[in-house]
Parts: C-alpha cells; sequence; structure tokens
C-alpha cells in the first residue's frame, strides 16, 4: 500500500529533525579504543581544504582553520580539486597493545596519504591511490588500508591528505584486523557472486543475440558488462587485479566505463521499447543523452563548470526522463514493459541516489555501498526476464496466425519437414489431412466478414481439439484452409478422424447459429506414406491437396484418401 502524503511528510520530517539533531552534536575529541572490532570516524575526524595544494603535513598541522565534522556523518565536500586535509586522534583504553588499521573506504579516489607521528615526533607516510598497484602497499585490501599499532595508554595523531578529480567523499573507518578480515572475505563473496551471475547474464545474451541475429540481446549484454566494470571500479577490486603495468589506466578507464554505461544502456532502452516507433522525438532525446555519455571520456579536459553541468544532465536528468519514460510505457501497457521498467528504475534511482550520496547531498552512510551491488543484481535480473519475455513473445508471433491462434504455415513448414525427417527414422507412418471449408465465400456474403471469421475461429478450435497427441499440429495453410500434420498415424485411422472433425465441425456450427442456412461443412483431404530417403515432402502436401479437391468435385462436406500405402 503506498504511504499516505501525510505519513511520508511526518516521516521526512523527523529525518530533517535527526540529521538537524545530529548536525549539534560536533565533536572533535579523540576516538577511544576500547575493545570493539570496528569505529566510525565520521564526527571524530577535522578536516582542512588546501587549494594550493601544496602544503606539507607540518604546515597543514600548524593551520588554525580546521574544520570539526558532524557525528554520524561521513564528510562530503562534493567535486573539488583542492587537497584535502583530514586528521582524528585514537586514545588506547586498554592494557595491551592494539594492531589496528585505518580503512579509508571511497577506491575511486585518486590519490591518498597517510601519516602518522613516531615516537620521536617524525612524520612517516605511505602513499596509495586509485592508480596505485594495492600490492605496493602494505594492506592489499579494495580499500586504501593503513597499519597501525598504538601501545596501552597512548593517544596517536593520524593525518590523512587526500585528492581527487572526482568527488571527495571521505568514510574512515579503524577496524581490528579480525574485521577487517571478516568484512574482505564478506565483501569478497557477496561480489564475487555478483560478477559470476554477470558473467552468465553477459554469455547467455550474446548467444541469444547471435543465435537470432538481433542486437537488443547483444547490447544488453554490453550494459551489463559496462555495469559490471562500473562495479568492480567503484568497489575497488579492478585496482587490486590489475596487472601493476597496466594500472596507470585504472582512472581513465573509469571514464569510458562510465561512458559505455550510459551509451549501451541508452541504445539498450530504445531498442526494447521500440521507442521510435512510439515517438520520434522521445526517441531523439534519448539518443542526444546517448551520445552525450561519450564525452565523459574526455570530460576531465574541460572546465569544472562544464564538467558539472555534464555530469548533471547525464547522471540526474537523464535516468530521472529514463525512468519517467519507463514508468509511462509501463503505464500505457506495453507488454514487457512493467518488468523492463522495474530494473530500469531501480538501477536508475540508486545511480541518482548514488550521485547525491557520493556528493554530499545525502548522508553517505548508513546504507553505505550496498544500494550498488545490490541494485545491479536486482536491474539485470528484471532486465534479463524482460528481454526473454519479449524474444519468447515475438518467437510466439512469428509462428501464430493472429486470427485462429493456429500455429502458421511458416511454423506448419518447420514442423512438417522435423516429423517427416523422425518419420522416416522410426519408419513409421506420416499422415496429412487438408481441410478447406466449403462455400465460404458464400456464407460470408450472407453474413458477413466478421462472422466468417469467428467461423474460421470455431473450426480452428475444433482442429485443436483434435490433435493433441506429441508430434500433431494443426495449422492455418491459407485463407479458408487448414492442414493437420499427423506424425505415427496411417491412412485408416487419419479417414477416421477425418470424419470425426467432419461431424464435428457440422454439428457445432448448427448449434452456433440456429440457423439451417449457416450450416457450415468442409472437405478433407488425406495423403499418408512412409518416409523414404530421398522422398520428397512437398509431394505428400500435393497429394492431400489433390484429394481434397477431389472431396470438393464428388460433392463436398466429403472426406477423400488419397491411393493408401500398404503398412
Ligand atoms: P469451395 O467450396 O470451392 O472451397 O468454395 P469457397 O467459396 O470456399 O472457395 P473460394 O476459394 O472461392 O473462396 C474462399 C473464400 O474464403 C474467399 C474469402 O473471402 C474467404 N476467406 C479467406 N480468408 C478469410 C478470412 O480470414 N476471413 C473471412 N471471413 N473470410 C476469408
Ligand atoms: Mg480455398
Ligand atoms: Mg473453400
Amino acid at each position: 500500500m503506498w504511504m499516505s502524503f501525510r505519513k511520508l511528510m511526518l516521516l521526512l520530517s523527523a529525518l530533517l529533525f535527526i540529521t538537524f539533531f545530529a548536525a549539534h552534536n560536533v565533536s572533535g575529541e579523540p576516538l577511544l579504543l576500547e575493545n570493539k572490532p570496528s569505529y566510525d570516524l565520521a564526527g571524530y575526524m577535522e578536516t582542512l581544504s588546501d587549494p594550493t595544494n601544496q602544503l606539507t603535513v607540518q604546515q597543514a598541522a600548524d593551520q588554525k582553520d580546521w574544520t570539526k565534522t558532524i557525528r554520524g556523518q561521513v564528510p562530503n565536500l562534493g567535486f573539488t580539486r583542492a587537497a584535502i586535509w583530514l586528521r582524528f586522534s585514537l586514545a588506547s583504553q586498554t592494557d595491551t597493545s592494539r594492531k589496528l588499521y585505518v580503512s579509508f573506504e571511497y577506491p575511486v579516489t585518486h590519490s591518498v596519504t597517510f601519516y602518522t607521528k613516531d615516537r620521536h615526533g617524525i612524520f612517516h607516510e605511505e602513499h596509495t591511490g586509485s592508480g596505485i598497484p594495492a600490492s605496493a602497499n602494505i594492506v592489499p585490501d579494495r580499500h586504501f588500508v593503513f597499519p597501525l599499532t598504538i601501545n596501552p595508554g597512548e593517544t596517536k595523531m593520524v593525518y590523512l591528505r587526500v585528492q581527487s578529480a572526482a568527488r571527495m567523499t571521505l568514510p574512515v573507518r579503524v577496524l581490528s584486523d579480525q574485521a577487517l578480515f571478516r568484512k574482505a572475505i564478506r565483501d569478497y563473496t557477496v561480489y564475487g557472486a555478483l560478477f559470476g551471475l554477470l558473467a552468465m547474464v553477459m554469455l547467455y545474451f550474446v548467444a541469444v543475440g547471435s543465435f537470432l541475429y538481433k542486437g537488443t540481446p547483444i547490447w544488453l549484454a554490453l550494459y551489463s558488462v559496462f555495469f559490471g566494470l562500473h562495479t568492480a571500479i567503484r568497489g575497488g577490486f579492478v585496482r587490486l587485479v590489475m596487472p601493476d603495468t597496466l594500472l596507470g589506466i585504472n582512472n581513465p578507464l573509469q571514464l569510458v566505463v562510465i561512458a559505455g554505461l550510459f551509451f549501451t544502456g541508452a541504445k539498450f532502452f530504445r531498442l526494447f521499447l521500440s521507442l521510435k516507433s512510439h515517438s520520434i522525438t522521445l526517441d531523439r532525446i534519448m539518443t542526444f543523452f546517448q551520445y552525450l555519455s561519450l564525452t565523459f571520456i574526455l570530460l576531465p579536459l574541460f572546465p569544472d563548470p562544464i564538467i558539472i553541468g555534464v555530469s548533471l544532465v547525464l547522471i540526474v536528468i537523464n535516468p530521472l526522463f529514463s525512468i519517467s519514460l519507463a514508468f509511462y510505457f509501463w503505464h500505457k501497457g506495453v507488454s514487457n514493459a512493467g518488468l523492463f521498467a522495474v530494473g530500469w528504475i531501480v538501477a536508475h534511482f540508486v545511480a541518482v541516489y548514488d550521485f547525491f550520496r557520493i556528493n554530499g547531498l545525502i548522508p553517505y552512510q548508513p546504507l553505505g555501498e550496498w544500494p550498488i551491488p545490490f541494485s545491479l543484481f536486482i536491474a539485470l535480473l528484471f532486465l534479463s526476464i524482460a528481454l526473454i519475455r519479449q524474444n519468447t513473445v515475438y518467437q510466439r508471433m512469428a509462428e501464430t496466425d493472429p486470427l485462429t491462434l493456429l500455429a502458421n504455415r511458416r511454423k506448419f513448414d518447420d514442423a512438417f519437414k522435423e516429423e517427416w525427417n523422425r518419420c522416416y527414422r522410426m519408419g513409421s507412418p506420416l499422415s496429412l489431412i487438408m481441410v478447406d471449408v466449403d462455400h465460404f465465400k458464400e456464407y460470408n456474403d450472407k453474413f458477413g466478414h466478421k462472422a466468417g471469421d469467428l467461423c474460421l475461429c470455431r473450426i480452428a478450435n475444433i482442429l485443436e481439439n483434435h490433435t493433441r497427441r506429441t508430434g500433431d499440429l494443426a495449422a492455418r495453410y491459407g485463407g479458408e484452409e487448414f492442414m493437420l500434420l499427423l506424425p505415427n498415424m496411417d491412412s485408416a485411422r487419419a479417414f477416421t478422424l477425418a470424419e470425426t472433425i467432419r461431424y464435428s465441425v457440422g454439428q457445432a456450427d448448427k448449434g452456433q447459429t440456429n440457423r439451417s442456412t449457416s450450416e457450415i461443412t468442409i472437405s478433407l483431404g488425406i495423403a499418408t506414406i512412409i518416409p523414404t530417403k530421398g522422398g520428397k515432402p512437398e509431394n505428400l502436401i500435393l497429394e492431400a491437396d489433390k484429394a481434397m479437391y477431389e472431396a470438393k468435385r464428388t460433392g463436398r462436406n466429403r472426406t477423400v484418401a488419397s491411393t493408401p500405402v500398404e503398412i
């Protein structure tokens, strides 16, 4: 049930109140380290912006204008090219020394430097970042992790210098080695499962696309590749597994991947919903977004306002536009648009949430990064089901006669070939019954075309009900001609079946209209063969046709079998 507007407003006010309260719970005091496995440093940190990018750690330490951060909120500074300094102190409350890890948990940050003072007051630093191999760090982790030992009674001041060409979001934790291990195992398991699923989706749709010669599955496969790569880069996995020699491309790769993600997404969107057939204008707008996403690759070369503007259009306006369109098509009842819309909306809603989160417009915690992999899972699940169902529907449409819903001639031809070969291998008889409605032109003239259509549907229904064995097929072969494919059926049994059908048709139509003038009859021609090597299937159709014309010639409302094959 939808939440009422009043309740929603109440909830929002409560959230605002909590945020307001938290905002006044400012702290810069040391974090007291007891025996807990993990501590969030939000609220224990102070930040300092260095637009010159020149300050040394000592100069930074001497500055007076450090800003305290808010407890419970990860500091978010949005887009800035300034170097940001962070500091916090950790005070031991235990009587044994503890080995701890400071973890900076935003793996797409370009440069992170960690400073601690030793006993003699000398700073030691460890430098890392998204372009620096994880193997070069003391702790190779998907996050930037620095070891730290705290002795009993000791208070340690830690400095971090952070720089990024993207967003400046500063989540920092202190973890015990147990906690670091456990977190790594959990994260690698969850993400591993996700990437496995993704690989499956990709392979499946590449196979489907190349089998059907269709673009839509290929675009979904590409979309899932970029989606997965994006998640892997954002999660710090690419840096972790990439050979050191290739790490230089980690940062530019990020932009290529984002461009690819939006490009393939928009293309898939347009194809899946056949946007062009609904509205040229909407399709043009989506095409504009599709090509605009390519500018992401060169974005860092442009001045800041352009970067912010293009990001805003692509990461906020574009998803909001396509989300509305997906809703609209869902509402309009376009086939499979509902499933598609759920997948699309989940993925893009989370993308917008993430954009707001890393730009400091909404709190970074408590959900953290988890909505991203989770949305990936949900989105791909729904988009895949939508596409599979769409393809199944297309497949069925291509084989079905729209009026009678029987198999069409194309389906008949395929099935006939298949059954011919099967009967050849088994040495069993194969019968065809060709059915033609008698004086159907007159019927149409008398009762109208619409009544004629209904009459064809009734006959189709009877044919369908008499072809229930595996391999049997009733097809609409022409305007008012039908064909029954009957593998493993000899001439005599086919004759009995034909007579049953002929009787049913006469009876059904009588009951339907209650007018003797409207009595409809059919003529049937049977041909049977035990397929032989080099035998021509087309000839069996000609035989059935001949037999049917013989039935017409000799008075209609009859069944004629061509010379039966000895069995
Ligand atoms: P005969 O007994 O010799 O088969 O006579 P007939 O009138 O059935 O044969 P003919 O081939 O001359 O006419 C077939 C008619 O079937 C002509 C056409 O209007 C009608 N017909 C074909 N397809 C449809 C259809 O989809 N709906 C309707 N209502 N009529 C159709
Ligand atoms: Mg005809
Ligand atoms: Mg006819």
